[in-house]
């Protein structure tokens, strides 16, 4: 018996903040794992999705936001990230909003062009297109711009067009066998995702508010009979920023840590202890070493 042809390959997925990654990836996922907010910027880290459809598996990196200026240690790293998980993929997923085209994304195409790897337009939120007639001529318009592989609108939101979109993917990866097991979603450590819901409720409580320079660093996360205790710092440089994170009263705080645990006991189908801190490091997004130490520096 002769086994059947497999296929296996990276996908990036590139574009300006908000323009919906994070959902266009959740969406083909079927399981909440990339982090979305209206807030640009929430994935800090590549998130690694994985999706077995037949013979075929996508493993997906989310690249962190193409940056542009990079005066700051954090901003470098991250761009560097960004480029080096660009060299290194089968596929990539140019994702723009729909009727919008700006020098953001003129940036982003710039930085695609150095590029080898096919690339799919993705025209995402089409669903908030009230004229289709209007679609048309600017996928005409764009593409101009570059060769691309292939065009498709989509709405990540409602799923409109994202299966084409999938078996599109497909035919660019190459002959190998799969890399993960098949129902595997993600190659990310527990401890990540715990940190990246962390960072999502603080995200969804502070909105504007949120400094900049946080991260969330998960100090333990053990087992003790049914339950699983995790405990995390959330780190900020002042502490001016350490009390808008707690809160009058530690209200904000009480209320990120309800909210995450909610979401870890989903995840990980068990019952959670939560405890967190917030401490604060001055500098420490100048200061690369202690990035990396982080995690912001790998891959
Ligand atoms: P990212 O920064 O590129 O990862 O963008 P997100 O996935 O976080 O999405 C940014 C915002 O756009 C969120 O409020 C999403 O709900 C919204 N969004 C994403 N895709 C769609 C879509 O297809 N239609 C509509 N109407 N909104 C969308
Ligand atoms: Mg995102």
């Amino acid at each position: 018996m002769t086994n059947p042809i497999t296929h296996c390959g990276f996908i990036a997925i590139v574009g300006q903040p908000n323009v919906g990654k994070s959902t266009l990836l959740n969406c083909i996922l079927g399981k909440k794992l990339s982090i979305t907010s209206d807030k640009p910027q929430t994935t800090r880290h590549s998130i690694t999705g994985i999706k077995s459809i037949g013979e075929a598996q996508l493993v997906f990196v989310d690249t962190p936001g193409l940056h542009r200026g990079g005066k700051r240690a954090l901003n470098r790293v991250m761009n560097k990230t960004a480029k080096s998980v660009l060299s290194d993929v089968d596929v990539v997923l140019f994702v723009v909003n729909a009727l919008q085209w700006d020098q953001q994304d003129e940036a982003v195409l710039q930085l695609l062009k150095k590029n080898s790897a096919p690339i799919i337009l993705v025209i995402n939120k089409i669903d908030k297109v009230k004229q289709r007639e209007r679609l048309l001529p600017f996928i005409e318009a764009i593409s101009q711009k570059l060769a691309f592989a292939k065009i498709i609108p989509i709405s990540a939101q409602k799923g409109t067009q994202v299966e084409d979109l999938e078996h599109e993917i497909i035919q660019y990866l190459p002959e190998s066998p799969h890399m993960y097991d098949d129902d595997q979603l993600t190659d990310r450590s527990d401890g990540f995702i715990a940190s990246e819901i962390i960072r999502e409720k603080l995200t969804r409580s502070l909105g504007e508010e949120l400094p900049y320079a946080l991260t969330v660093g998960i100090e333990l996360m053990e087992e003790e009979e049914d339950q699983l205790n995790i405990a995390a710092v959330i780190w900020v440089e002042r502490e001016g920023q350490k009390g808008i994170v707690v809160g009058k009263g530690g209200e904000v705080l009480k209320k990120v840590g309800t909210q995450a645990r909610i979401d870890m006991e989903r995840y990980f189908e068990q019952k959670v202890f939560l405890k967190l801190w917030v401490k604060v490091k001055s500098n420490w997004s100048d200061d690369e070493k202690l990035l990396n130490h982080l995690g912001y520096g790998e891959q």
